[in-house]
């Protein structure tokens, strides 16, 4: 995961200050010190580093913080408040044209994931009732245009391409007409990137600006190569005058200094972050939130908002009910589970817990093959045996554990499960008329 070490660190060196009644000059100067370390050791640019403890010194050695009750916790809310102007203060949102269609241009080098990033942002739009148009103009890149196509097909987005012959500036041209004429609202071009910056790539792009007339230039930078992408973003900022960032690969395990540079360095906005290589990973920006995932504070409102992408309404609805009637089958348990594994990585949503800092998840290993197996071994039963789970004897056991690739004791343990899970139903199922009894509820 991202951050891990910086997180790690920067936990540590916070609750060593939030423990103390009294923090004295000393305490934060030192505290301080071992920051910058952290952050030097994360790859932020030693510039940003700088600032940043001045920053926060200059703030925390104040009187009204070294003075309150909560010293600690003082300190602890500036570093959280500077880290979250550092990455760009409140999330950035995408420009909308007043005058449809709105016209995205994507840069960047090759394998930034520039491609991958364009796809999940037409993604992300027809989510939000627009209507997209991806262009393929990276022309060299081989299979560049082919992988475009396969991933609009995928998402029901529609590719509009002139194979890899003509210029791209013409391709650019055609398909911002084909947009017009055919009410697009928005066109997300992809460019050709290069292996490195160079002169020809930025006057073809120039080209493609100059007729495309984009309202955001969003550069692609893949946060695994730390300083390198920061100075990427300032090549292409200084010649292309960019709109925004998307930093790719954040789910790897980058030590986040890319993240953490990039604003203050090129003063660009990161507006998206990819967190994976499927079509839903990629999440727009909240400074916020980062920095308080960062030092262990949670991020409660990403969670949600995973929980509400990925859980159907009328669903839950229909299992609240079963939940009380206590008439819950393995298929609804199977169905449950199944949503919260839309949501992602178990390990990630726990990130997003606050209090589950980097150091207690080292202890949790979210066993996702086990998660798997009682998928396999639900999937293994006929409708019947699902939704009447008490008429399955040895043979029957036998059978599932075959089917599925499991033992009959991983069977056992399951049904084991799924019983004491509906006996603590029943309890909850029962206090809750209670209480509703007891507040005169009918
Ligand atoms: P392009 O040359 O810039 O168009 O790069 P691509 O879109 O082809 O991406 C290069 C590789 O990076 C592909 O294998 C993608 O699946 C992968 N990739 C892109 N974004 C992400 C991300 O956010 N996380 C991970 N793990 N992989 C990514």
């Amino acid at each position: 995961m991202a951050f891990e070490g910086l997180s790690g660190r920067l936990q540590s060196i916070m609750s060593k200050l939030r423990g103390k009644g009294k923090v004295t000059e000393a305490d934060v100067k030192e505290a301080m010190r071992e920051i910058r370390l952290a952050l030097l050791e994360a790859d932020v640019n030693f510039k940003v580093v700088k600032t940043f403890i001045d920053r926060v010194k200059e703030r925390a050695i104040g009187q009204e913080v070294l003075k309150s009750l909560t010293p600690g916790q003082q300190v602890v809310k500036v570093v959280n408040e500077e880290l979250t102007e550092l990455m760009g203060g409140q999330e950035s949102k995408l420009a909308v044209a007043s005058k449809p269609p709105t016209i995205i241009m994507m840069v960047g080098l090759q394998g930034a994931g520039k491609t991958t990033s364009s796809a999940k942002l037409a993604r992300l739009l027809s989510k939000q009732n627009k209507k997209p148009l991806l262009v393929a103009a990276d022309i060299y890149r081989p299979a560049a245009i082919k992988q475009l196509e396969v991933l609009g097909e995928q998402l029901g987005v529609l590719v509009f391409s002139l194979g890899d012959k003509e210029n791209p500036v013409k391709i650019a041209q055609a398909g911002i007409e084909k947009a017009k004429k055919e009410q697009f609202d928005t066109v997300l071009i992809d460019t050709a990137g290069r292996l490195h910056v160079d002169e020809q790539m930025m006057d073809e792009l120039r080209g493609v600006r100059k007729v495309a007339e984009p309202d955001e230039i969003l550069l692609v930078i893949d946060a695994m190569t730390g300083q390198d992408a920061v100075n990427v973003a300032e090549s292409f900022h200084r010649e292309m005058e960019l709109t925004g960032v998307i930093l790719t690969k954040l789910d790897g395990d980058t030590r986040g200094g890319a993240a953490l540079s990039v604003k203050a360095v090129t003063n660009c906005p990161i507006k998206f972050v990819g967190m994976g290589e499927k079509a839903d990973a990629l999440e727009p920006f909240h400074p916020d939130r980062m920095a308080s995932r960062i030092l262990g504070m949670g991020d409660v409102l990403s969670l949600i908002e995973k929980a509400q992408e990925a859980v159907d309404v009328e669903k839950a609805k229909e299992l609240e009910k079963k939940m009380r009637s206590q008439k819950l089958t393995l298929n609804d348990f199977l169905d449950q589970l199944q949503q919260v594994r839309k949501m992602g990585p178990l390990e990630d949503m726990l990130a997003m817990i606050p209090g589950a800092n980097a150091k207690a998840l080292k202890n949790v290993t979210v066993d996702e093959k086990k998660m798997d197996r009682i998928e396999a071994i639900i999937q293994s039963m006929t409708s019947h045996e699902k939704d009447h789970p008490e008429i399955l004897n040895a043979s029957r056991r036998r059978r599932i554990a075959m089917g599925s690739g499991t033992s009959v004791q991983d069977v056992n343990q399951l049904l084991k499960q799924f019983q004491e899970m509906k006996k603590s139903m029943k309890q909850m199922a029962s206090m809750m008329k209670n209480t509703k009894k007891r507040k005169g509820f009918k």
